[in-house]
């Protein structure tokens, strides 16, 4: 479980910390009583003197799996596809009609950006649950808000036969 600076403040943010259902099992990082240092609590049991507001949820891994809509295949595949873009790539070279995406270079640098950026499983899900419900990336320090990439492919999109790369290919 990833308790580091950088997920804490990854979670620190309110389209994550809304979803939380408090349940016992739960990491958090409580600031109140202990500021400039972090504490992980895992709980046991919520009692009824717990006080939500002064504690910040660390999701775990299953926990930001079940915010992502879709059943395993898809949460899987569309997981892969944030991690590996170049896989469903759609920046085609529409001039040339030439199309190999294991060379797009928008494609690579964001792998590439994402792998430098984040260390852990907990990071990589966090990231990839921010962008498929906010459209939004971790640049390092802050979530950003995307203009939308008409050019990156929704797993939806795919399992409906969305051919659209088909016009660029000649
Ligand atoms: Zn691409």
């Amino acid at each position: 479980m990833d308790s580091g600076e950088t997920y804490i403040k990854m979670c620190d943010c309110p389209e994550i910390q809304k979803q939380r259902v408090i349940a016992n099992g739960d990491f958090e990082v409580r600031f109140k009583h202990n500021r400039g240092q972090v504490e992980i609590h895992h709980h046991r049991e919520i009692t009824a003197h717990y006080k939500p507001e002064d504690h910040l949820w660390l999701p775990r891994q299953d926990q930001l799996q079940e915010m992502v809509t879709g059943d395993l295949t898809s949460k899987v595949y569309s997981f892969y596809i944030f991690t590996h873009p170049e896989s469903a790539c759609l920046h085609g070279n529409r001039e040339t009609g030439y199309f190999n995406r294991e060379y797009c270079k928008i494609c690579t640098d964001e792998r590439n950006r994402i792998f430098r950026t984040f260390t852990s499983m907990e990071q990589l899900w966090l990231a990839f649950v921010m962008k498929e419900l906010h459209n939004k990336l971790w640049d390092g320090a802050k979530w950003i808000a995307q203009e939308l990439d008409k050019a990156s492919r929704t797993v939806r999109g795919d399992l409906n036969g969305d051919e659209e790369e088909e016009e660029w290919e000649t």
